[in-house]
This record gives structure tokens, sequence and C-alpha cells, in this order.
């Protein structure tokens, strides 16, 4: 860029240096790396818009992070995920019209106001703040927002969810997990398929479903579908930490398991409660998954157990131990 050097008296070229500078930002002193135009020719010092505000924000947010402020994008974050104007979140916070618009544009806000910024990051403060004080908004603001706040928890429930259930579930990807790390969402759709297809499947039958797919997926693709591992236990393979997963399928509303009588005996049935997502399992999947309920389609819980108790990996393996898909290969479907 070509610019005027008043020490040279012409046009000259011009380059960038970085130096530090000190600011002085609310009484502060504050330094920063700056980076400057100067002369190419003389060295002399010019002057430069861009890279002077520039500067002054680095400044600004150098001092935002020694006194533990929020930046003026997570103002706007906040303000934005509860879908309200600058205006009316600063008349919500009774603060003066343009208070919130100084604060998104980089004015430095004090501790008190800052505190309170943080408080209502919790959707959850918000809601107690709106019922329990009197807010100047109007009663459709007021329900518009508090549906924000609803949206916001439920979200944050089923993330804290998601990390919990992972704590269960290993990532770590080896024989036992089919080379897949866990996969709740193919979980989930693998369960709908299998839900929708049968008339009334029993939970004890599911478990060798989702077996019997992510096995034969792995003999012919040397990966699991669901990454999930499978335990032997006295019913046959099932997988691992199953009641926490269904657990978590029935808070999130997916499927869950309805207790019935029948003769004397206790029958757990899998209900689903959406329709199968579509997008989550391939082609080749799903094409898995059909074989696998057109083969057992006949079987009740009983004779599927009895039969997946021939299999090798089964006869090999005491109970609780966890049956490797290595053992796939000596599944035979037919
Ligand atoms: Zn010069």
């Amino acid at each position: 860029m070509k610019k005027y050097c008043e020490e040279c008296g012409k046009e000259v070229n011009t380059k960038i240096i970085t130096k530090k500078e000190v600011y002085d930002v609310c009484g502060e002193a504050v330094e920063v790396e700056a980076r400057v135009l100067i002369c190419a020719e003389c060295g002399e010092e010019l002057f430069c818009e861009e890279l002077d505000n520039a500067t002054l924000v680095n400044a600004y947010n150098e001092y935002r992070k020694r006194h533990k402020l929020l930046l003026p994008e997570e103002i706007r974050e906040i303000r934005e995920k509860y879908g309200l104007s600058q205006r009316s979140f600063a008349k919500l916070l009774n603060w003066g019209d343009k208070t919130i618009c100084r604060y998104e544009n980089g004015s430095i806000q004090d501790k008190a106001h800052n505190s309170l910024l943080l408080f209502f990051r919790e959707p959850e403060n918000m809601r107690t703040y709106i019922t329990e004080n009197e807010v100047m908004l109007k009663e459709s603001q007021k329900a518009r927002l508090l549906k924000y706040v609803e949206k916001l928890e439920q979200h944050e429930e089923s993330r804290v969810g998601r990390k919990l259930l992972n704590q269960f579930f290993s990532k770590e990807l080896s024989e036992e997990n089919g080379y897949r790390a866990f996969d709740y969402d193919k979980v989930c759709a693998m369960v709908l398929f299998f839900a929708h297809k049968s008339p009334e499947l029993l939970k004890t039958k599911l478990m060798k479903l989702l077996n019997y797919s992510d096995m034969i997926f792995y003999k012919e693709n040397g990966i699991s579908i669901s990454g999930l591992r499978y335990a032997h236990l006295p019913y046959g393979p099932a997988p691992e930490n199953f009641d926490i997963l269904l657990g978590t399928m029935a808070a999130d509303h997916i499927a869950h398991i309805e207790v019935f009588y029948d003769n004397g005996y206790e029958k757990h049935q899998v209900v689903p409660e959406k329709e199968m997502p579509k997008n989550v399992l391939s082609k080749e999947e799903l094409d898995v998954l059909n074989r696998i309920y057109t083969k057992f389609e006949k079987f009740g819980s009983a004779e599927i157990s009895n039969y997946s108790h021939k299999e090798k990996g089964y006869v090999e393996t005491k109970k609780g131990e966890i049956i490797s898909y290595a053992y796939a290969k000596d599944i035979e479907l037919n």
C-alpha cells in the first residue's frame, strides 16, 4: 500500500511491523502486541485506522481477560439464544435502552453488569428471574421468552444425558466394539427399525437382532454398525449396559419398554415412539438389518435365544465376558 510520508515529503512504500504498545483501558495500563504501518524508507509510523482499531480491540480484550469479563460476542450470544432484541434484553435487565448495544459494540461492562449477564447465561436462571420478578415485558414477549427457555433446558438435558451415556461405552476402537466408536444415533435407528417391523418385539429378541446385525455387518465389512460391545449373558449375547441405553432412549422419547404378564411370565415389550430417522443408517446397513429381520421373523424370544447359544462366540466365552467381533466369521445365517 502506498502512503504519503510527512518525513520524506512524498508517496512511499509501506510495511507492517509488530511492536509492544501500552494502552490505557478503564484507567489501567494494558500492554499489547500492536501491528503498525511504517514508511518503508525512513521508518516513520504512519496512521492506519484499521490497524489502530484492531489494536484497541486487542487491548480491550486483554483487559477483559484480566478481569474475567464476557467478550462482546459472548454477550450477543447470550441475548440471541433467548431470541431477544438488544432493546428488549436491556429492558428485561432494567438497563438503559442502549446499554446492551454499547456492550456488543465493544464498550467494557462493569463488574456488576457482567455478573448479571453471566447469571442469565443459564436458562434455569432466566426462568427463575422472569417467573419470580415483575419484568418490564409484555405478556406475549414473556410467553415467547419462556418457550425459548424451555427449548434450551431440554437441549441442555439431552446434552448432559449424552455425556453421561458416553462414559458407559467404549470410544476406543478395538475388536470388542467392531472397530467403531459407540454411536447412540445408530443404535436408536436400529432399535426403531426392528420395533416398527415386528408387531410385538420383546426385549430379549431385540438384543439378539442387534447382535446378529452387528456381527454379520462386521463379518462382511470389517466394522460393526453400532459400536456396541456384546457380553455373554445367560439368555445369549446382549449389548453391554443395555438397560442404561434403554433408559436413555425412554427419556429421549425414542422407544420404551412396557411390561406385561402372559401366563404368569413377565414380558418386556419394546414400544417405538418415533419413526425411524432417515440418513442415519446406510443402504448397506439397512440391507443387513432386513436380512436379519427376515431370517428371525418367525423366531420367538426363546427360540432365538437357543439359536444364539450355539454360536461359537457364545460357547467359547464365560458368563459376563465380552464376545469379540472376531467370532463373527463363524456365524452362518443359513
Ligand atoms: Zn518516510
